[in-house]
């Protein structure tokens, strides 16, 4: 039995990760959930799956919470602090980091200390801290497994051939919703409502606006780049808009491999937990007997310019990877709040990392220490063309 602990069990990689689990149930067991403040939702999630700890990470829900919302045999604990005990503890074999945004670090790292096999959705981990995460990964022995779909991809297709022959990878992306737009139409059109709105994936909203605006791509370059341990230049992009070719990569020898299957992100959850098996579908298959058109285009760095960011930043390493994350998740906020227009996202966070203060190899509480600055001044953040 495979005792999992949900970090982020209410959200959509969550979810998802709970509908793999109970289509394995004689194998699969939920030893742990978390929410950051939905507890009615995680509530809910523990009286169907009976969990032996649930965390709140948001301490101020305490307040809030009914005496007994909770199954008896659920240990309910509130807090960070409480995100790394139950990722460290022995009655957990595999934890799922399916928290949004930098906040995700603090599990990850206490799952992947601890040796357990690591699940990892939530990129930020990577882009944020990559060489201390795949250091520590190294030195503990713990089996980290992408579940990005993208990087499932490329771990798979990877299987393929050997290491030292691989060439490059190429990530694919859908586009987003406003695939072939100019940079004029993008200044002028966009609405919150239409950038979370995404043709081919349902994913909680910071994703969401991250795909629209391609700085998600931006953050799998660099995600790919620690987790495959690969040149910045050895990682393209194509555009394809059906997502069904998840990414692929090719050998010296011109040979491309790539993985397929329709966009649901339960396959690569499934594939982290079971690797190296393979189970029985949990989610949709390809269906043979319909036609595919697979379609791929580069991409315009000139319109998604968040994405040339991405390349900048998986290039120079280092301190970027923190200050570009912190920056875009206080950015996306400001343009769900309406205090930012969509396209000065990639524009203030190019302008935060031009200003910070570099470091080729920083500490983790260095890191964590700019985290903090570029957030701060993100909220600051105003455009030199602004008017108000
Ligand atoms: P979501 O917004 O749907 O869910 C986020 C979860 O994290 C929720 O359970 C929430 O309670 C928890 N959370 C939020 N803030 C927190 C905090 N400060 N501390 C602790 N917990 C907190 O997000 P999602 O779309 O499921 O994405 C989760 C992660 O997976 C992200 O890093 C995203 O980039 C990555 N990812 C998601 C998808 C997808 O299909 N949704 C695909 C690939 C990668
Ligand atoms: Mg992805």
């Amino acid at each position: 039995m495979n005792r999992i602990a949900v970090l982020g069990a209410t959200g959509s990689i969550g979810t998802s990760c709970l509908d793999v689990i109970a289509a394995h149930g004689s194998r699969l067991q939920v030893a742990a959930l978390t929410a950051h403040a939905r507890w009615e939702s995680l509530a809910q999630q523990c009286h169907q799956f009976k969990p032996q700890f649930a965390v709140i990470s948001d301490p101020a829900v305490r307040a809030q919470m009914g005496g007994n919302a909770f199954p008896r045999e659920t240990e309910v604990l509130f807090g960070p602090d409480a995100l790394e005990r139950i990722s460290a503890h022995p009655d957990v074999d595999t934890v799922v980091c399916g928290i949004v945004g930098a906040a995700g670090l603090r599990g990850a790292w206490a799952a992947i200390e601890a040796k357990k096999r690591v699940a990892i959705a939530n990129k930020e981990t990577l882009v944020v801290a990559g060489p201390l995460v795949m250091d520590l990964a190294a030195r503990t022995g713990a089996d980290l497994i992408p579940v990005d779909s993208e990087h499932s991809a490329i771990f798979q297709a990877l299987l393929g051939g050997r290491r030292k022959d691989l060439k490059r990878i190429v990530l694919t992306a859908s586009g987003g919703p406003f695939r072939g737009w100019s940079k004029e139409r993008l200044e002028r059109d966009v609405t919150i409502e239409r950038a979370l709105a995404h043709p081919t994936w349902q994913m909680g909203p910071k994703i969401t606006v991250d795909s629209a605006s391609m700085m998600n791509k931006a953050l799998e370059v660099i995600e790919a780049r620690w987790l495959f341990d690969l040149e910045f230049d050895q990682i393209g992009v194509m555009i394809h808009p059906q997502s069904i070719v998840h990414s692929f990569v090719e050998f010296i020898d011109g040979s491309v491999l790539a993985q397929l299957s329709p966009p649901d992100m339960k396959l690569p959850i499934q594939y982290a937990l079971t690797y190296p098996e393979r189970w029985t579908a949990s989610g949709p298959s390809m269906n043979w007997a319909q036609s595919y058109q697979l379609e791929f285009f580069p991409p315009d760095l000139e319109a998604f310019p968040a994405l040339q960011l991405g390349f900048e930043v998986a290039r120079r390493g280092g301190t970027c990877g923190a200050v570009l994350n912190a920056g875009n998740e206080v950015a996306v906020q400001r343009f769900l709040d309406g205090s930012l227009k969509f396209t000065e996202i990639p524009q203030a966070c190019g302008d935060i990392l031009n200003g910070h203060n570099f470091d080729a190899q920083p500490s983790l509480s260095e890191l964590l220490r700019l985290d903090e600055w570029a957030r701060k001044e993100m909220q600051a953040w105003k455009s030199s063309q602004s008017t108000c």
